[in-house]
């Protein structure tokens, strides 16, 4: 399925210089929507993960279907002050912004395979927090999987893991 089709590109949002990829065009289509978990679900079955980790927002959206279909945990990692209770947190730099990201200290056991979602990397910051996030807790990350890489920002580079993107620009 060409996945691009379904992208929108809205320029200079949510400031000047900025394309935003708008995923929400593709998530909206039921056969889009379900074709890219599915390609993430058959890439990701047979790699023994324990639990999916995604960031507020976006990668909610990905990473509930997505550990759902695989049959493991789910862990959001939360903007700073929403987790109820006790927390780890790490600061980053955004490719518009800085941002607090926090994951609850029993969300990860020592020694479990954790598969990281997002909707986009950007400048790879954001992945690179959670990354972080989770090593703390003892959790390895397996992988870091995405709808969209953009390759000119070169967050790939920054990542110590591999990634999976159905999309490059
Ligand atoms: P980064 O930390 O720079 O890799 O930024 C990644 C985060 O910011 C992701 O969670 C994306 O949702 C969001 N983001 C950054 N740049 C864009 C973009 N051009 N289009 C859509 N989302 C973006």
């Amino acid at each position: 399925m060409d996945f691009k089709a379904y992208v929108r590109n809205v320029p200079d949002f949510p400031v000047p210089g900025i394309q935003f990829k708008d995923l929400t065009t593709l998530w909206k289509d039921k056969e889009a929507f379900h074709n890219s978990i599915e390609e993430l679900v058959n890439h990701y079955k047979n790699k023994k993960i324990d639990k999916v980790v995604a960031a507020e927002s976006r990668g909610f959206i990905i990473g509930a279907p997505l550990a759902y279909a695989l049959g493991v945990g789910f862990v959001p990692v939360r903007k700073a002050g929403k987790l109820p209770a006790e927390k780890i947190s790490e600061s980053y730099a955004l490719e518009y912004g800085v941002a607090t990201l926090e994951i609850h200290k029993d969300a990860i056991y020592p020694g479990e395979q954790v598969l990281l979602v997002d909707d986009v990397l950007a400048t790879g910051g954001t992945c690179q927090a959670i990354i972080r996030l989770v090593e703390a807790l003892g959790g390895k990350v397996v992988e870091c999987a995405f709808f969209v890489v953009l390759d000119a920002l070169k967050g790939e580079e920054k990542l110590s893991c591999p990634v999976y993107t159905l999309m490059r620009y």
